[in-house]
């Protein structure tokens, strides 16, 4: 595909590139950063608009295969594109899981046939996830996997946890971990805490949390691993996560825009798009993971895309499952809610989600992936859930008024996704 995006504000912290520029791309790739007249092909006008790598969300639940009345590879990665990502990571909690090559080479060529957004797999760390015996991790990072991770579920066994690092070692892998201590956490539904006892719900403590990223640091250093906390929801978590990579632990951190947004305060009216795992933790938590975020500790801004199925979050909060979606709305929330230079924003979801996953890097240079997300820093826009292009709908931030949006998403020199005012 060829593309010339025209007089944008091209800027790649990896690269040192902050200029208004054009972009060229034939064949899918880059040909050249710099003013350019083409005649004869697309031209993406992107005059008054940041144009940077394309965006990378390494947390998201496609649903497929399995429960795809909530998801499909085709209408999340869709759903992803229209949030200006290029780029979504899989987790493996499809039906069955993605714990053996056949479901990831599944994930991959049903990907390369209907997403418009690219998907890298990630594989189970255990068979079934059950947290029992490993899975077929070898064979299905020869299928494609980027990362390992049982998300939903902890890895408990301490044991079986260590053994997971190292084995992820030998490919230099990441093990994602959903950092929960199930017996701490023991059923609850929402943070532990005056919101809980106010309105009777069992109650998640922050140390559930904060036990399991503490007992996988300790194993992180023990065996050299690179380890990555995913959605951190506490300010002890993210204190200790602070500490390790001054220890210079290979530690890597994301949070989610709800835990950056949102307090407990949310589950008032037993709105069960206030539901999710880590629960909503209190203002003080949200300010420490703003802080985290400031100060380099987070790495990542990754949404936990959670589609449910409408009559599931009908039922009543304690029956209702965790999660919500979240890929239209994550860059919108963060340009909205946090005070980040463009540099910092763009590493949070580009640069860094790829340097932690170790695919091939694409970015502002000649012979990467013709891969852009352009962004519109003045736009005022509100999001309606009823538009979005997931199959689901249980989103908190339907209505929300939000300054700045990603207006365009190109995948190997297409237009996958655009929105002019
Ligand atoms: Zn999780
Ligand atoms: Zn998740």
């Amino acid at each position: 595909m060829d593309l010339l995006v025209k007089n944008g504000r091209v800027i790649d912290p990896a690269r040192k590139i902050d200029a208004v520029t054009d972009i060229v791309i034939r064949d899918g790739k880059i040909q050249l950063i710099g003013a350019a007249t083409v005649p004869g092909i697309p031209v993406f006008e992107a005059t008054g608009l940041v144009v940077a790598p394309g965006f990378f969300d390494i947390h998201v639940h496609l649903r497929e295969p399995g429960t795809e009345e909530a998801e499909t590879i085709a209408s999340g990665g869709s759903a992803a594109a229209a949030g200006g990502f290029t780029a979504v990571a899989a987790m493996p909690n499809t039906k069955p899981p993605n714990d053996n090559p056949s479901i990831t080479h599944y994930i991959l060529s049903e990907a390369r046939r209907s997403s418009p957004a690219r998907v890298f797999p990630i594989g189970a760390i255990t068979k079934e996830q059950k947290g029992e015996t490993l899975a077929e991790i070898g064979e299905m990072f020869e299928a494609g996997i980027v990362a390992i991770s049982d998300d939903g579920k902890p890895v408990m066994d301490s044991r079986l946890f260590r053994r997971a690092l190292e084995y992820a070692l030998m490919f230099d892998m990441p093990v994602i971990q959903h950092c929960e201590d199930l017996y701490l956490s023991n059923g609850g539904v929402m943070h532990e805490g005056v919101y809980s006892t106010r309105l009777g719900l069992k109650g998640i403590p922050s140390a559930a949390e904060e036990t399991m990223v503490s007992r996988d640091l300790i194993l992180a250093e023990m065996t050299g691993s690179k380890y990555h906390a995913a959605h951190l929801s506490t300010r002890q978590a993210v204190a200790m996560v602070r500490e390790a990579k001054a220890r210079r632990l290979r530690v890597t951190a994301e949070v989610t825009p709800h835990h950056f947004t949102l307090t407990d305060a949310a589950v008032a009216g037993y709105d069960t798009n206030a539901k999710m795992n880590p629960p909503l933790r209190s203002a003080d938590d949200v300010a420490a993971v703003v802080e985290g975020i400031s100060d380099g500790t987070i790495d990542v801004i990754a949404s936990d895309h959670a589609p449910h199925h409408i009559n599931l979050k009908m039922l009543e909060f304690d029956s209702a499952p965790f999660g919500i979606t979240g890929v239209e709305t994550a860059v919108g929330l963060a340009l909205t809610k946090l005070q980040l230079s463009m540099t910092r924003l763009i590493e949070l979801f580009s640069i860094n989600p790829q340097k932690i996953m170790k695919v091939a890097p694409w970015g502002l240079f000649e012979g990467s992936n013709g891969d852009l997300t352009v962004l519109d820093l003045n736009r005022n826009w509100t999001f309606d859930v009823n538009q979005s292009r997931s199959r689901s709908r249980n989103s908190p931030f339907h209505g929300w008024s939000m300054k700045g949006k990603a207006v365009g998403t190109i995948v190997g020199g297409k237009v996958v996704y655009q929105d002019r005012a």
